[in-house]
């Protein structure tokens, strides 16, 4: 019984990609390998053919990467990956998402676990030690968000008496950029995996903050304006990349080909309009690409 009915699946397999194989004229579905076509043994050209692609984004960062009701993540990362994904020929619900929490996507990078991580990831010396960035693709700036009543938090110095207790993830940059203004790291530095255990954590009263990029915590503000607020202006600047592999040059440019012809077409304003656009962040001019 299981036999047949396997023989049965790979048959209908066998059947639906002759056809989608019949139908791959169309440039701009990009339904065919033969659509596209890439420098012999590139990446572009090895995903191309395969047409398919492993994504790395956030599931639980609303407006950036966000597991809706589609049960696909959803967000300004989302679309941009996808306007990559579009220009090497692949359809977008070939794409297969895998969640990247901040602290694993080096590692996901250089195991192979995906083909590119697009999510909320600064762009620094430190990261380029092990992966490479194409992009900015946008700069957000961190930030701190408190109950929507407190006036004790005003910016990072707040933390400098030792008192209050501040949120953060591991494998962020906020989380290390906080321990220069905090007086006890041990104490008042609490650190999870994700974002939204920060945010139950600070509507829990368990901790006094919470500090991340503004955008992240504006899309949390969003989903409930009335527990929270920022608590004044950003004091970093976090310029968002396209992490692939150190060594992949040729992809990394082609990324920031295709950064750059987004950023000129309207597709990238567009994709910041449908989705974080909505929290009240600006987009701003186009970053300007560095081909380094
Ligand atoms: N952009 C910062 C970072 O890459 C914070 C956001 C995040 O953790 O994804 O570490």
């Amino acid at each position: 019984m299981r036999m047949k009915r396997v023989a049965a699946v790979a048959a209908a397999a066998t059947l639906a990609l002759g056809l989608a194989a019949c139908g791959g004229d169309d440039a701009d579905e990009g339904t065919g390998s033969g659509s596209k076509s890439f420098a012999a043994g590139s990446t572009m050209e090895k995903l191309n053919k395969a047409q398919k692609i492993k994504v790395g984004t956030k599931f639980d960062q609303p407006g950036f990467g966000q597991k809706g009701l589609s049960g696909k993540p959803e967000g300004f990362d989302v679309e941009v990956a996808k306007l990559i994904v579009k220009e090497l020929g692949i359809p977008a619900d070939k794409i297969e998402y895998v969640e990247t929490p901040s602290k694993v996507r080096e590692d996901a990078i250089v195991n192979g676990t995906v083909d590119l991580v697009a999510a909320t990831y600064t762009i620094n010396d430190k990261r380029k030690e092990r992966i490479a960035f194409a992009g900015p693709y946008y700069e957000a700036g961190q930030n701190i968000l408190v109950k929507k009543d407190d006036t004790t938090i005003t910016g990072p110095d707040s933390f400098k008496d030792g008192t209050k207790k501040v949120c953060s993830v591991t494998g962020s940059t906020p989380a290390e950029e906080i321990k220069k203004s905090i007086k006890d790291v041990g104490t008042q530095l609490v650190l999870f995996d994700t974002y939204p255990k920060c945010r139950d954590a600070l509507k829990g009263g368990q901790v006094d903050a919470v500090t991340t990029d503004n955008v992240i915590l504006l899309g949390y503000i969003a989903e409930d304006e009335a527990s929270f607020k920022l608590a004044g202006d950003n004091f970093t600047k976090e310029p968002y990349g396209i992490g692939v592999k150190k060594e992949d040059t040729d992809f990394r440019n082609f990324i920031n080909d295709t950064l750059e012809k987004a950023f000129n077409d309207g597709s990238w304003k567009k994709a910041w309009d449908d989705t974080a656009g909505k929290f009240g962040a600006e987009l701003g001019t186009a970053p300007t690409i560095n081909r380094y």
